[in-house]
């Protein structure tokens, strides 16, 4: 299985580490409004089809002698190509059990699949389950008729995977920080979708979770709505006012669905949005 082992970024004391879990394929069809579609294919057009296909990276992070995660690929619930986080983090020497904290952006299963291995247990057996408290309401405490319909097409694989970390989920609320890192409520994709802000020795990088699907696509139009979104409009605000903040404060990101390395910059120019791969 190809591994892209790639070296971590210090946020001062903090290094953070994408781990890639593999490709996943997306299509002009997720953009529901033909105008938009058509603005997304000029885009293309000068991208080039591989700008079709998303990454999807967790991140490891290294606080000290401590390991933690952000996010944790799709383990075997989507893909065959997907599901490679685990081998990217035994590239990096680091066993699961070592792993005692998983912050969560959002319940999607490119993002908690490989929360769970083979047999359906916890693939990491000493890990804190981090989720917005919003985020963890909608998904457990939400009875699968109340959800959206859309919601409601993988609720048995979310309960199984959230409930195999039963006992050890802890809910944070906006701007709560564990070791540095701080919950940064970015709703619309998810109700409770959040951006992790990493901090430590003045130096900043936000992981974004789904802030952008499309990097093609999004930073240069980022009003242009994709079905992966529940909540459009709320999701169209949310990424304006994201990357607003990091290309005006110089805060790097970490994106779960960034072109390689999945950490870099962002450059605002006029209102359109670049991506520097590493920063
Ligand atoms: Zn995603």
């Amino acid at each position: 299985m190809q591994v892209q082992k790639s070296g971590g970024r210090m946020i001062g004391a903090i290094e953070v580490t994408p781990l890639w879990d593999g490709p996943l394929p997306s299509s002009l069809e997720k953009i529901p409004d033909p105008l938009h579609r058509a603005e997304a294919e000029k885009l293309l057009a000068q991208a080039g089809p591989d700008a079709l296909t998303m990454n999807v990276y967790g991140f490891l992070l290294r606080l000290g002698d401590r390991f933690a995660l952000i996010d944790a690929g799709a383990g075997r619930l989507m893909s065959a190509e997907l599901g490679r986080l685990g081998a990217a983090l035994n590239a990096q020497g680091i066993a699961p059990g070592r792993i005692d904290t998983i912050f969560m952006t959002h319940v999607h299963r490119d993002h908690f699949g490989g929360l769970i291995d083979g047999a359906g247990k916890a693939a990491f057996p000493n890990a804190q389950l981090v989720l917005h408290e919003k985020e963890a309401g909608f998904w457990l405490d939400t009875g699968r008729e109340d959800l959206p319909q859309r919601a409601r097409r993988h609720y048995d694989v979310t309960q199984r995977a959230l409930s195999s970390y039963a006992g050890r989920l802890r809910r944070v609320k906006d701007g709560e920080a564990i070791a540095g890192v701080s919950a940064h409520p970015a709703p619309g994709h998810t109700p409770g979708h959040t951006c992790w802000l990493i901090r430590s020795g003045g130096q900043a990088m936000l992981a974004w979770g789904d802030l952008i699907h499309l990097a093609q696509i999004h930073l240069p139009a980022p009003h242009i709505a994709m079905e992966y979104d529940l909540d459009p409009a709320v999701a169209k605000a949310t990424r304006r006012r994201v990357l607003d903040w990091v290309a005006r404060d110089n805060i790097l990101v970490a994106g779960a669905h960034l072109p390689a390395p999945g950490i870099g910059a962002i450059v605002r120019s006029g209102n359109a949005y670049a991506f520097k791969p590493g920063g």
